[in-house]
């Protein structure tokens, strides 16, 4: 059974091909900058190496997808002698407001209440929408799956996801903690119970990349995430602020003239990695330009691991104890230098580093980097959110 998983971001697109019986991934691509000047292409087919990338001119999602419906059977870039090779289409949506504790099939009734929910998630739900009418009408009949962003944390106890604000607004407007990444977040908790060897551990799963989260997991269940009722909340990101006291909205948005859209920006695109190096919102320019001694990209370094350090401290005392932290996403797959400022004050909690292991960290594959007798493990585990949309997609077809 071959799966399309679409994730469709405000202005971009990316795909993939899964067979779902040997979860081999046969076709990953994306497209940038849809609805501006110029788009850009890039497709690759995976078992060949053969790539391809173009620019374009597209309108909407829809021009998009059917470029890349075109590529799939294109003799050279495709792996389909025709389109009704694709057995079934998993979609990534942001939000599933309270109304889905897991992954749903896309039907009239469904999409009416994911329609609902746009304002939960203005920017990106009317691109997951468009793309999921897009393919309804481009593969008629093909069934398709909606698999959500904050679904994995629906788990949350009620104390946990509750803002300490007046309780009627919680009811009739749904201001509540949802969290986001969740299927990054239910992939690695998946891998970590396999590690383990049993379901019935404490884990806390680090999602650090440009955007980040951090969640506490308990059996196999969310117990709290960082990320909020959108994703500015909790963790220093690349371009977003991650928590900061509400009054401080006031204060600056009476000396810079801000109105709250402004401000709402400011904090989710100029904040961050980016606000406080003045360098770049990309880890890796930072981490060189810390490197070469500019000292606001040290801080913010510094201020990013001390924060995941805060959040670790206080989701081991939510869980009651900790058995293993697992370190995901672009930072905390490859960034050796993040787990170590993270970690190193950490014996206390039971860890034992491999600190050589941490240096030499193979890439893309699972790794304990804890010695042996650790009390509590450390793993990186590359994380698969495609994969966890093509496996619930077939599990509800
Ligand atoms: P997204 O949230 O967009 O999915 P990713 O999970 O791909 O992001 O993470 C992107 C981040 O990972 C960038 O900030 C990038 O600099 C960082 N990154 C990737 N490789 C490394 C590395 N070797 N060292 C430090 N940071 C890295």
């Amino acid at each position: 059974m071959n799966i399309l998983v679409v994730n469709a971001g405000s202005s971009s697109l990316k795909y993939q091909v899964i067979n779902i019986e040997t979860e081999e991934c046969l076709i990953s691509g994306g497209v940038d900058c849809i609805g501006l000047a110029e788009s850009k292409i890039s497709h690759s087919v995976i078992k060949t190496n053969v790539e391809y990338s173009e620019k374009f001119k597209f309108n909407n999602h829809t021009e998009a997808l059917k470029i890349v419906f075109d590529l799939l059977v294109d003799a050279k870039y495709g792996v389909f002698k025709s389109i009704s090779e694709i057995d079934a289409v998993g979609h990534r949506v942001l939000h599933t407001g309270e109304d889905f504790t897991g992954s749903v099939v896309i039907n009239a009734e469904t999409l009416a209440i994911m329609e609902k929910n746009i304002p939960l998630g203005p920017l990106h739900m009317p691109a997951n929408l468009d793309s999921v009418k897009s393919c309804a009408s481009l593969l008629p009949g093909v069934p398709m799956v909606a698999v959500f962003d904050t679904a994995f944390h629906m788990t949350m106890p009620k104390h946990a996801y509750m803002y300490a604000i007046p309780y009627e607004d919680y009811k009739q407007y749904k201001v509540r903690r949802y969290g986001f990444h969740g299927t990054s977040h239910k992939y690695v908790t998946g891998v970590a119970c396999e590690l383990m060897g049993t379901k019935n551990c404490k884990i806390i799963n680090c999602h650090l990349g440009n955007g980040s989260s951090i969640s506490a997991v308990a059996d196999g269940k969310c117990q709290d995430t960082s990320m909020g009722l959108t994703p500015l909340e909790g963790l220093v990101m690349g371009t977003r602020s991650g928590d900061i006291d509400p009054a401080c909205l006031e204060v600056l948005m009476d000396k810079k003239g801000m109105n709250i859209h402004e401000m709402l920006d400011y904090l989710n695109k100029k904040s961050g990695f980016l606000g406080i190096s003045g360098v770049s919102s990309d880890a890796r320019s930072v981490q060189q330009a810390a490197e070469a001694g500019n000292e606001r990209a040290e801080l913010v370094l510094a201020m990013a691991a001390y924060r995941v350090k805060k959040y670790i401290g206080s989701y081991t005392a939510a869980l009651g104890g900790v058995d293993c932290i697992v370190f995901t996403g672009g930072i905390g797959e490859n960034s050796a230098d993040t787990r170590e400022r993270i970690l190193k004050d950490l014996t206390y909690l039971g860890i034992d580093m491999d600190w050589d292991l941490n240096e030499k960290c193979p890439r893309k594959q699972n790794v304990e980097l804890t010695k042996p007798n650790s009390k509590v493990k450390v793993f990186v585990i590359p994380t698969n959110e495609e994969l966890v949309i093509a496996r619930e997609t077939r599990d509800l077809i």
